[in-house]
């Protein structure tokens, strides 16, 4: 059934163990998954990023750069970040080992890649050469984003935002997936998909967002699932790392 071959596309894990090992259970619930691929960010804010690196080392036939990752394993710049993100950022850089380093280090911001025959363009932020860490937050990011992009449909993450940017001749609009949703792709519009982040939403929904994508069937479902909070809170305070990056894990902001 190569028309029905699915993916997973996940993003913006942020050393966040508990949601990766329980977005990994929620597909393997829905079973028929061929490949998972990884749009970056697998590091920062959060207390394992060791365990989540491996992991998706692991898991994904294609993994991209984020921001927060290469601030931590290959050079931190200033003004990145807020003052919260930045502790995070240098307390993850002396937590990753060298091997996990080389591997974040090894990683592109944006790929144009092919499931089951079907081209797509991944990128963490945007497919911008000089400004791949960009955020499309608006319609108007997003008819940019499409302009630039060669294929009907790009998979981002980046803002930790699920929902569907949907591009015609007429204009374009947006559809948050707070609680999930489906899109069906058609001739003639593209499409700049929000996968949401799994480790770090931030759309006032605390449970984690993946997508999985059926190019056969031109179908895209953005998929949101539970996790224990508390226990990453919980791992938070006891590696020290600032209050405000434990308390709006439990708020989704
Ligand atoms: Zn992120």
């Amino acid at each position: 059934m190569a028309g029905r071959a699915r993916y997973v596309i996940i993003s913006d894990i942020h050393g966040n163990l508990e949601a990766l090992r329980s977005a990994i259970a929620a597909v393997e619930a829905k079973g028929g998954v061929k490949g998972w691929i990884c749009l970056g960010d697998i590091v920062g804010y959060n207390p394992d990023p060791n365990q989540c690196t491996a992991l998706v080392r692991n898991l994904a036939m294609a993994t991209l750069l984020g921001n927060h990752d290469e601030a931590s394993a290959i050079h931190l710049k200033e003004n990145w970040f807020n003052p919260y993100a930045e502790a995070a950022v240098r307390w993850t850089a002396r937590q990753l080992t060298a091997e996990n380093k080389e591997y974040l280090a090894g990683l592109q911001p944006f790929e144009e890649i092919k499931l089951a025959g079907n081209p797509v363009t991944i990128a963490h932020g945007t497919s911008h050469e000089l400004a791949p860490f960009g955020y499309i937050r608006s319609t108007v990011d997003a008819r940019e984003q499409a302009e630039r992009q060669k294929t009907a449909v790009c998979f981002i993450g980046h803002t930790h935002r699920a929902g569907f940017f949907v591009i015609d001749k007429n204009g374009a609009a947006f559809t948050p997936a707070t609680y999930g949703g489906e899109i069906r792709i058609e001739p003639g519009k593209k499409y700049v998909i929000n996968v949401g982040s799994v480790g770090q939403p931030r759309d006032g929904n605390p449970q984690g967002a993946f997508a999985l994508y059926t190019p056969g069937e031109g179908s895209v479902e953005i998929h949101r699932f539970d996790y224990p909070v508390a226990a990453t809170q919980a791992k938070m305070r006891e590696a020290g790392l600032p209050e405000p990056l434990i308390s709006r894990l439990g708020a989704g902001v």
